[in-house]
């Protein structure tokens, strides 16, 4: 048993997360292929901003948990308002780029500046800098980890070694959080689905009871064993109005267990800092 791991007799930890990738993933892609600059696809992120997340809101304040999103700048300077919203109700946001590119495709400078630019539209539009990161399109260079670091970055959520928080610890000895991620607790390869040309990490789009039944057979592995169940989702998939009801049925499972610290990214890896 592991129940040392989390605070307050907590059995185990589930992070909802959700990245709101909006248009701004999809004009990444016309930019690079004319061929997907059409009006369905161009038209294809807006969902996510404006239906899905005031439905994301109101379950989770329903149930009087906070969750986590990671946002492109782009994203955040496009829906200032909808950034507001997120923010009052006490969730949390982190940084997933500013434009939605890969870093792994990006030399070292432009690697930077694009994480600076993000940086700075935290600095406009919420306030304040973001404690996490998850990369765009979950890829790393070689570079990140180090420059994830240097720019006051607590924790990091792309890497899929082991199923709780570790610490990766640099160089010069400084140390932050990867809370891990994992393919299987992606909506995006269940969900994801475009016309054109095939995206990467999609595989057509899944009956919704079955994948919920995978990702319930997975909380209840990780909850048996004192683990930490990070589901990320992406908001213009998952908020369609039957996965939103599917995702509710599995947020009362695992409130209702009454011993799982339903959290945030940041109060996961303030805790693993503090007590490890
Ligand atoms: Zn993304």
């Amino acid at each position: 048993m592991s129940q040392e791991l989390w605070p307050d007799d907590y059995r185990a930890a589930a992070m909802f997360s959700f990245d709101l990738d909006g248009t701004e993933l999809w004009r990444t892609k016309i930019e690079a292929d004319s061929e997907f600059d059409k009006p369905p696809i161009r038209s294809r992120g807006r969902f996510g901003p404006e239906v899905a997340v005031p439905r994301v809101l109101d379950l989770f304040d329903r149930y009087d948990r906070r969750c986590t999103f990671y946002i492109p700048g782009r994203v955040m300077e496009d829906n200032p308002e909808v950034v507001g919203r997120i923010v009052d109700a006490g969730h949390e946001i982190g940084h997933h780029g500013y434009e939605h590119i890969n870093p792994a495709t990006m030399t070292p400078d432009e690697e930077e500046a694009e994480l600076k630019r993000g940086l700075d539209v935290f600095d406009d539009v919420v306030g304040e800098r973001p404690d996490g990161y998850r990369s765009p399109a979950a890829d790393l260079s070689d570079n990140t980890l180090e420059l994830l670091a240097d720019n006051g970055f607590v924790y990091e959520s792309s890497l899929l070694d082991t199923d709780v928080p570790f610490f990766h610890t640099l160089d010069d000895g400084s140390r932050f959080v990867e809370i891990p991620f994992e393919w299987s607790l992606d909506d995006w390869p269940f969900f994801g689905f475009n016309m054109y040309p095939p995206l990467p990490y999609q595989s057509g789009i899944s009956p919704t009871g079955p994948v919920f039944d995978s990702w319930t057979r997975e909380f209840d592995g990780i909850h048996r064993r004192g683990r930490c169940f990070v589901l990320t989702m992406h908001p213009q998939l998952i908020g369609r109005a039957g996965r939103m009801d599917a995702l509710e049925t599995l947020l009362d499972h695992v409130v209702d267990t009454g011993d799982t610290w339903v959290t945030t990214g940041d109060a996961i890896a303030e805790h693993w800092l503090e007590t490890h």
